[in-house]
């Protein structure tokens, strides 16, 4: 399954930063994700969930999907236009001679972590007055 695949690169990604960062917790991830790219975000969202049970790190956290529209560019007349809508042919000039400038992306954008829990001095703080 391609999805699980792409999940278990991004925890692995994630537990990385996590280590360099002496992070304990991760609350939420946010994905990038081109329009083109191939990739349905409820499959990795389902994938999501039942992976992340398997990670100290991640065990609970969200995944977050954010769709990246598709972009192409023609090099007939110079100009970009919405790839899903028109595909390879270009709607202002007819040229065939295009490429994606931007869809095909899966990015880490955002990794959230909890708020950091009170710090735990031991001591029973002093009533005033
Ligand atoms: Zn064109």
């Amino acid at each position: 399954m391609h999805e699980l695949g792409i999940v278990f690169h991004v925890i692995k990604s994630v537990e990385e930063v996590g280590r360099q960062n002496c992070l304990t917790r991760v609350s939420a991830v946010t994905l990038e994700i081109g329009e083109v790219s191939g990739v349905v975000p409820s499959y990795l969202t389902d994938c999501w969930d039942w992976a992340v049970k398997k990670s100290d790190l991640l065990r609970g956290a969200e995944l977050r999907t954010d769709i990246l529209p598709a972009v192409t560019h023609c090099d007939g007349c110079g100009k970009d236009y919405p790839t899903v809508a028109h595909g390879k042919t270009c709607p202002h000039c007819g040229s065939g001679e295009t490429w994606l400038l931007t869809g095909s992306e899966l990015n880490i954008k955002e990794i959230e972590v909890p708020d950091p829990e009170p710090p735990e001095t031991g001591e029973i703080p002093q009533q005033m007055g």
